[in-house]
C-alpha cells in the first residue's frame, strides 16, 4: 500500500502534539513557591541584575552565550564604560567593537550586538521594543535572549529556557522522550511561570541550575525544590 504524503498541516499538528505536556498544577505551585523563597535568600548578585536598562541586559546576555559568568564579569563593565548607551554602540566602528571584545571569543556575537544596536537606533528611534516578537527581530537575538530582555528589563511574563533552566525543568517535571523535547521544555517554562513574577522566577531557575541542580553532582539532599522534583522522587523510590 502506498503511504500517504505528509502535508504542512500534518507537520504542524505533529509539532503541536510534540510540544504538549501534562502539567501537574500542585507540583507547579509547590515548585514556584519553593524556588522563589530560595531565590530571595540565595540569588546571585550580578552587575546586570542591578539594572533594568534593556541595552545593558542585552550586552550581558550576548556575552554570557558560551562564556562563563566569571569571565563576563571582567568584560561587561569595561564594554559598558566604552559604549554606555545603545546609541554609542550603534555608531562605533567594527574594529573598535572587535577590539573591546578581544579575548572573549565568538566575535560574531560582537558583530551581531553592534548590528542589533543599529537596528534599535534606526528602526525604534533608539528605544528598545518591549515585546518578545520585536526583540527577536534583532540580529543575534533568539527566543531565549528575547525572553531574558523582555522579563529582566520590562518585567514581561516571557519564559526563558537556557541550559540551566532546561536541566531544572527536565528533572523536576520530566518532559519525557527526546523527540520534541525542546518544544516541550518551552511549553513547561511557559506553564510554570508565575504571572507577574517573571523577573525573579527566570533568574531563580537559572541560579538553581547553576548553583544546586548542576549537570554533574546536583546537591539534591539540600535542594530547595526537592519535594516538588520528579527526579528526586524517583531516586528516593529506587533506594527504598
Ligand atoms: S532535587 Fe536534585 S534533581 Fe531535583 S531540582 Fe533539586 S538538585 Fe535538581
Amino acid at each position: 500500500m502506498q503511504s500517504k504524503k505528509r502535508t504542512p498541516r500534518d507537520d504542524a499538528a505533529r509539532r503541536r502534539r510534540r510540544s504538549t505536556v501534562r502539567v501537574d498544577r500542585v507540583r507547579v505551585a509547590s515548585f514556584q513557591r519553593r524556588l522563589l523563597a530560595w531565590y530571595a535568600r540565595h540569588g546571585r548578585d550580578l552587575p546586570w541584575r542591578r539594572t533594568r536598562d534593556p541595552y545593558a541586559i542585552l550586552v550581558s546576555e550576548i556575552m554570557l552565550q558560551q562564556t562563563q559568568v566569571r569571565r563576563v564579569l571582567e568584560y561587561y563593565p569595561r564594554f559598558l564604560a566604552r559604549y554606555p548607551t545603545v546609541a554609542d554602540l550603534a555608531v562605533a566602528s567594527t574594529p573598535a567593537v572587535r577590539e573591546s571584545w578581544d579575548g572573549l571569543g565568538y566575535y560574531r556575537r560582537a558583530a551581531n550586538l553592534r548590528r542589533a544596536a543599529q537596528h534599535v537606533a534606526e528602526r525604534h528611534g533608539g528605544r528598545f521594543p518591549a515585546d518578545v516578537a520585536a526583540l527577536r527581530q534583532l540580529p543575534g537575538v533568539g527566543r531565549y535572549t528575547a525572553g531574558a530582555v523582555a522579563s529582566f528589563a520590562f518585567g514581561q511574563d516571557a519564559p526563558i529556557v537556557d541550559t540551566n533552566a532546561a536541566r531544572v525543568l527536565a528533572r523536576v517535571f520530566g518532559p519525557g522522550r527526546r523527540r520534541g523535547r525542546t518544544a516541550r521544555l518551552w511549553t513547561l517554562a511557559e506553564a510554570t511561570l508565575p504571572a507577574g513574577r517573571a523577573y525573579e522566577f527566570n533568574q531563580a531557575i537559572m541560579d538553581l541550575g547553576a548553583l544546586v541542580c548542576r549537570a554533574r553532582k546536583p546537591t539534591c539532599p539540600v535542594c530547595p525544590v526537592r519535594r516538588a522534583c520528579r527526579a528526586f522522587e524517583r531516586a528516593a523510590a529506587r533506594q527504598r
